[in-house]
């Protein structure tokens, strides 16, 4: 008895249909999906020419009886779903019974597969949609299906095909998504002269990042996991007079989310390193996406993202998948309770994970031959024969392994929510108040931890400057030292941003001595009429001068008059890049940050004691007092237990 049957007509029609074959990477979407619901444990792809050419993908799945491998063929036939209401409670990545016969429609398919239980499979080739062959024949189990010459018969859909190299960018970037989702599972993928990407069975997500991306990548996220009971309010239930004597009111459920997300020091230019798995299944979801967005305001500049590999877990009735013709969109049943916990869960796990940056320090039975560890260490020895400790650069990740992937999963009971914005709690930090004595009277502080509040750096006493750059402080934590340019562009950011969304006028404007004439491509003239009102918010002043060249005639208080050219330009340019709509959020947060950064103190600037103590008092009070906007550290700690390490007093 055949698994396949031809959906009845009122169930089909109730399937979100659509074209799925748009390029080659669609193809291998779907095929790998299939697979993947044929539960294999191997799965291999072999492409050539980007795809064009070939698509082949091979598995160990389940396989098809004979019957079943004709029918595939047939629109509407699926094993997956039975009626309507299935439709509700999809487990599987497909359910539509649609891609095999949109793909052996506009290519030549050849489909081989047996069943493991079968002695012999069944091999079957199409052109064009027209069978041409159907044989039985020895094959391993499991299933292959060769999908050739995409479009060969469709020549105006051919046409729209983009260059070889970068259809095979998103085939590899598709199986490498796949791959990541299923760490179990052994993946390859081989192009005419390459292996791409050869994946053996691992235990754990990050063991498959590992795998794939290299310990750099590892190093530079940190992992998230949060846990939320649902509520059963809304799960559609039967009227009460429809009720068996053994009705169960359906069971809620939870809300899983897990996965890995980057430091704010990993910057990417486009999403493309954002990948978002809902069930098992791989989407492109814009409430999720802002989610995510949101979780990193003010942490990461609004220009570049993060990367993300989020696996969002609840139960099927929680999330309809028949939205969208090729799957990648989802409509979740409470969508703002999804979109908040993944916004609150992304805050609170980048500020658990934020260390404040560290001196490191090597420890070896030899003191005196312990020279490196990090590249500054090097130089820091050579400098001086003192203790062995280095100044960790900033992009460099923690070498204390206790902060790497020590996340444990964070409890969200009932519907709480984190704020990630608040302060973060103090009572974790390394204070001599929580340390105990030694034997000799002095107070040891307790292991440092990583969250520093702002009650720390509002004590902070600034000593002086290292080459007029930064600013030496100290407080009964350590020793600090702190980037006077990037401090100082965390507070004006803030203040921007502040101002603005009060409306009132953000930053002071500063006549220039004589307009400042700017010639602009078509390109950045676009840009500018889109965000020239906000421009002028922010003390910019600017006359139309002719048809692509403007006079500036004031602009923002503290940016340098030899800056303002290169800050016009940067951000237009910044927002002709970006693909998506602009909005005032993302227009006000850019300018804000590019006026920020040029109306910044400087490095290399003497600064008195009363203008250090100032800009101390005013970075204690930020909200993110750690990252500049554009994700660079603003301080670095030498803790006190570090100093009595280092000076062997413990
Ligand atoms: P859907 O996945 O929506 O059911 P498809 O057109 O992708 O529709 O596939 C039709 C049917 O063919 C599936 O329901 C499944 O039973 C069978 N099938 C497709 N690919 C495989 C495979 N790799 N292994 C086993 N069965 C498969
Ligand atoms: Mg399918």
């Amino acid at each position: 008895m055949g698994r396949i049957h031809v959906l009845p007509e009122h169930v089909a029609n109730k399937i979100a249909a659509g074209e799925v074959v748009e390029r080659p990477a669609s193809v291998l979407k779907e095929l790998l999906e299939n697979s993947l619901d044929a539960g294999a444990t191997r799965i291999r792809v072999q492409v050539e020419a980007g795809g064009k050419k070939l698509i082949q993908v091979t598995d160990n799945g389940c396989g098809m009886l004979r019957d079943d491998a004709l029918l595939a063929f047939e629109r509407h036939a699926t094993s997956k779903i039975n009626d309507a209401e299935d439709l509700l409670n999809i487990h599987t990545l497909g359910f539509r019974g649609e891609a095999l016969p949109s793909i052996a429609s506009v290519s030549r398919t050849l489909l081989e597969t047996r069943d493991p239980d079968e002695a012999s499979g069944t091999v079957v080739e199409i052109a064009g949609g027209k069978i041409l062959r159907v044989e039985e024949a020895g094959l391993p189990a499991g299933t292959s299906l060769a999908v050739r010459d995409l479009f060969f018969n469709t020549p105006a859909r051919k046409k729209f095909l983009k260059a070889e190299s970068t259809e095979l960018s998103h085939l590899a970037s598709l199986v490498t998504h796949y791959a990541l989702a299923h760490p179990e599972k052994h993946f390859e993928l081989h192009s005419a002269t390459d292996a791409m990407l050869i994946a053996a069975p691992v235990a754990s997500h990050s063991d498959r990042i590992y795998q794939i991306f290299g310990r750099e990548t590892l190093d530079q996220l940190v992992p998230l996991a949060a846990t939320m009971k649902l509520d059963r309010v809304g799960i559609p239930e039967p009227p009460p007079w429809r009720r068996g004597e053994d009705y169960q009111p359906p069971v809620p459920g939870d809300i899983r989310l897990h996965g890995f997300i980057s430091k704010p020091e990993l910057q990417k230019l486009n999403r493309n390193s954002i990948f978002v798995f809902v069930n098992g299944r791989l989407i492109r979801d814009k409430l999720v996406q802002h989610a995510l967005t949101e979780g990193y305001r003010n942490i990461l500049p609004p220009t570049v993202f993060p990367v993300v590999l989020l696996f969002i877990e609840l139960p099927n009735e929680e999330v309809d998948a028949n939205v969208h013709p090729s799957k990648t969109e989802v409509r979740f049943r409470q969508q703002s309770l999804v979109h908040d916990f993944v916004r609150d869960s992304v805050r609170a796990a980048l500020m658990k994970a934020r260390p404040v940056p560290q001196f490191t320090r090597e420890i070896t039975a030899q003191p005196t031959a312990s020279q490196s560890l990090s590249p500054g260490a090097a130089m820091m020895a050579s400098q001086s024969a003192g203790p062995d400790f280095a100044l960790r650069p900033p992009a460099q990740p923690p070498i204390n392994e206790r902060l790497q992937f020590a996340g444990e999963p964070i409890p969200l009971e009932g519907n709480m929510t984190i704020s990630g914005f608040g302060p973060v709690p103090a009572p974790t930090m390394a204070l001599p108040v929580n340390g105990h004595a030694d034997a000799c009277g002095n107070i040891l502080a307790d292991e440092p931890q990583a969250v520093v509040d702002q009650l720390a750096l509002a004590s902070l006493k600034p000593l002086g400057q290292v080459r007029d750059s930064f600013i030496l402080a100290v407080n009964p934590d350590g020793l600090w030292i702190i980037d006077q340019h990037v401090a100082h562009e965390r507070v004006l950011f803030e203040k921007i941003l502040r101002e603005r969304a009060q409306n009132s006028p953000g930053h002071d404007g500063q006549r220039l001595l004589m307009p400042l004439i700017v010639e602009l491509t078509p390109g950045q003239q676009a840009v500018f009429s889109e965000i020239s009102e906000e421009l002028e918010r922010n003390g910019f002043e600017v006359e139309l001068f002719g048809t692509r060249t403007i006079a500036v005639k004031t602009a923002p208080g503290g940016v340098g008059g030899s800056e303002v050219e290169k800050m016009l330009l940067e951000l237009l340019d910044q927002f002709q890049r970006e693909e998506q709509a602009l909005n005032l959020e993302k227009i006000r947060a850019r300018i804000a940050a590019s006026i920020a950064c040029h109306a910044a103190i400087k490095i290399n600037m003497p600064l008195e004691q009363n203008k250090m103590e100032w800009l101390l008092k005013e970075l204690a009070k930020t909200e993110c007092p750690m990252s500049c906007p554009h994700g660079r550290p603003v301080v670095l700690r030498y803790s006190v237990k570090e100093i009595q390490k280092a000076f062997k007093r413990i």
